[in-house]
């Protein structure tokens, strides 16, 4: 547990989160800036900074996870993003994954 971590803090308790599920090693939350509806975070229950971190034996469960996490949102069509590293765009240096749910016509620009 890192004190400073906002996802530390949501895994502990400490702030409030709308959680969707959880497994052994990961929770999936809604995202509090909704990129587009439904975008939900997949954020490792430890603490770890970045996929680089992640050790190899959680691989399975975090794949796990991300699959429940897309049958509840019930949709086919979705982008999966990992900002590694500040100069990827990430924000929070605890491990996560977004999952963009996608529809025709919700306006969201993906900038590759
Ligand atoms: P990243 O740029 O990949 O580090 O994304 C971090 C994400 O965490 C952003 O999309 C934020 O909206 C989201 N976020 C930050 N604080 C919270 C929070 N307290 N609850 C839910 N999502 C959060």
């Amino acid at each position: 547990m890192e004190y400073s971590c906002v996802f530390c803090k949501i895994v502990s308790g400490e702030i409030p989160c709308h959680k969707i599920w959880e497994s052994e090693d990961f929770v999936v939350i809604e995202d509090a800036n909704q990129k587009v509806n439904g975008h939900l975070l997949v954020v490792s229950k430890k603490h770890y900074n970045d996929f680089l971190d992640l050790p190899s034996e959680l691989y399975r469960n975090f794949l796990e996870s991300v699959s429940v996490a897309v049958e509840k949102l019930g949709i086919k069509d979705f982008n999966l993003v990992l900002n590694n590293g500040k100069f990827a765009g990430q924000v929070v240096p605890h491990f996560h994954l977004h999952i963009l749910p996608r529809r025709v016509d919700d306006g969201f620009k993906f900038g590759v």
